[in-house]
C-alpha cells in the first residue's frame, strides 16, 4: 500500500522540496498551505489552500494520512523575527497544536516536527567562534526571541503526544536551510537568499556595495535544501523521536558568506556596515549524534549549493527586470532585507517613480 503522507507548509520553500523528493520516494502526497509556491507547480498529487490555524481546517488536511510533515510557520529572516513576536506566538502555536491534535484524531501514525536553532540558549552563543550546539543544550531555555521559544514549546507538544499516544513523532531543528526556489526578497528572505540577491543586485547594476547588517563577524552555519530533504526522511523513517539537529558543522561569519557568494558570481564587492538586527553572535551545529542516529551527515559544500542558488536567483531577478523593466528594483534590492511593514510603502514609492 502507498504512503499518504502530508506535508504542511507545503508552499513554502523546505515543504515544496519536500513535496517533490517525497513524491519521487514513492509516497502519496498531499501538500497544504495557505499560498501556492511563487516558485513552480507542486509534484503533490493534491494540493489545498487551507488556513492551518482553523481547527476544521486541520481535520481536513490530516484526513486519511500516514504520516505529517509539519512545515507550515509563519517565519522569515531576522528582520521578520525580530519585530514580530505576538504574531509568531499566536499563529505558529495554532498552527501546531491543531496539527497534531487533528492529526492524532485522525488516525496518522507519525508526525514529524521542524524546530530550528533558534530554539538554543543565547547564553550559549555569544561568541563568534562559538562551540557547536549540541541537543542537550537546549536546557536551561532561553531562546533569543519568541519564534524560539514558540519552536521549543511545540518541541514539548509533539513528544508528549508521541509518549503518551499510539502516535510517533519525530523532532528535527535545522540549521539555515538555502538553495532556490525559496523567498529571495520581499522582507521574509533570510541571509544566504538576501546575499545572493544582493551580488546579483552589484552584478547587474555595477555598483559594488553590499549592505551588511551590523560588523559581518557574526558567524553561522549554513545547509543545502537537498541534503535537508535527505535528512528529514531519513529521521522519519528512522526509531528516534528525541530531537537532532540537522545541518552543516562549517562555521562561517556572514563577511565570508558575502566573499563567498562574491568569489562565485566573479564580482568585485564593498561591504557596507549598516545597523540591523543580527541574531545571536555565533552559532553552529554539532552533527554528533546526527552522524549517531542517521549514520550520515550534509555533504553538499556551500560552494556547490550556493553556485546553483546564485544563479538561480540572479535568473528570477532577470526575469523580473525584463518582464517590466523595473529597473528601480534594483534599489529596493539592493537594501538589506525590509521590514514587512515597511514593504508596502518601498512597493508604492517603485510604482510611483516608474510611474513619473
Ligand atoms: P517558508 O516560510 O518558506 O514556509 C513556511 C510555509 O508555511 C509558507 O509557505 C507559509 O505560507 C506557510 N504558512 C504560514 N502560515 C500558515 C497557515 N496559517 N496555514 C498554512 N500554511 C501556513 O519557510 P521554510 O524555510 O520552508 O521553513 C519550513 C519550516 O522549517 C518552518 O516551520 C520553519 O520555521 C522551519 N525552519 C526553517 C529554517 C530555514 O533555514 N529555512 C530554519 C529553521 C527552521
Amino acid at each position: 500500500m502507498t504512503t499518504r503522507v502530508l506535508v504542511t507548509g507545503a508552499g513554502g520553500f523546505i515543504g515544496h522540496h519536500l513535496a517533490r523528493f517525497l513524491k519521487n520516494h514513492g509516497y502519496w502526497v498531499r501538500g497544504v498551505d495557505i499560498k501556492y509556491s511563487e516558485f513552480g507547480k507542486t509534484d503533490a498529487d493534491e494540493f489545498e489552500i487551507l488556513d492551518l490555524r482553523r481547527w476544521d481546517n486541520c481535520l481536513r488536511a490530516t484526513g486519511s494520512i500516514d504520516e505529517v510533515y509539519a512545515l507550515a510557520s509563519d517565519m522569515g529572516g531576522m528582520g521578520f523575527i525580530s519585530s514580530n513576536h505576538s504574531r509568531i506566538l499566536h499563529n505558529n502555536t495554532l498552527i501546531n497544536i491543531h496539527t497534531i491534535e487533528a492529526a492524532r484524531l485522525n488516525g496518522a501514525h507519525k508526525a514529524l516536527f521542524t524546530s530550528s536553532a533558534c530554539i538554543y540558549p543565547e547564553y550559549r552563543q555569544m561568541e563568534t567562534e562559538v562551540e557547536p550546539l549540541k541537543e542537550e543544550d537546549a536546557y536551561p531555555a532561553q531562546p533569543q526571541d519568541a519564534y524560539g521559544w514558540e519552536k521549543l514549546f511545540s518541541e514539548r507538544i509533539f513528544s508528549r503526544y508521541g509518549e503518551e499516544n499510539d502516535f510517533e513523532t519525530r523532532i528535527v531543528r535545522f540549521h539555515n536551510i538555502f538553495g532556490s526556489e525559496g523567498t529571495w526578497e520581499g522582507g521574509r528572505e533570510k541571509v544566504p537568499a538576501a546575499f545572493c540577491r544582493k551580488v546579483a543586485v552589484a552584478e547587474l547594476s555595477g555598483d559594488p556595495s553590499v549592505e551588511i547588517w551590523g560588523d559581518g563577524k557574526q558567524t553561522r552555519s549554513f545547509c543545502y535544501i537537498d541534503d535537508c530533504v535527505k535528512g528529514i526522511h531519513k529521521l522519519m523513517q528512522s526509531d528516534y523521536d528525541q530531537p537532532l539537529n540537522l545541518g552543516q558543522d562549517r562555521l562561517i561569519s556572514i563577511n565570508g558568506l558575502a566573499d563567498l557568494v562574491a568569489d562565485i558570481a566573479g564580482v568585485e564587492i564593498e561591504k557596507v556596515h549598516v545597523p540591523g538586527p543580527q541574531g545571536v553572535r555565533g552559532r553552529n551545529s554539532d552533527n554528533t549524534r546526527l552522524r549517531e542516529v542517521l549514520g550520515w551527515e550534509p555533504k553538499i559544500s556551500l560552494e556547490e549549493g550556493f553556485a546553483e542558488t546564485y544563479q538561480w536567483i540572479k535568473s528570477k531577478m532577470k526575469e523580473r527586470l525584463e518582464g517590466n523593466g523595473r529597473h528601480s528594483l534594483l534599489k529596493v534590492w539592493a537594501k538589506s532585507e525590509v521590514l514587512s511593514d515597511g514593504l508596502e510603502k518601498i512597493e508604492k514609492q517603485v510604482v510611483q517613480s516608474e510611474l513619473h
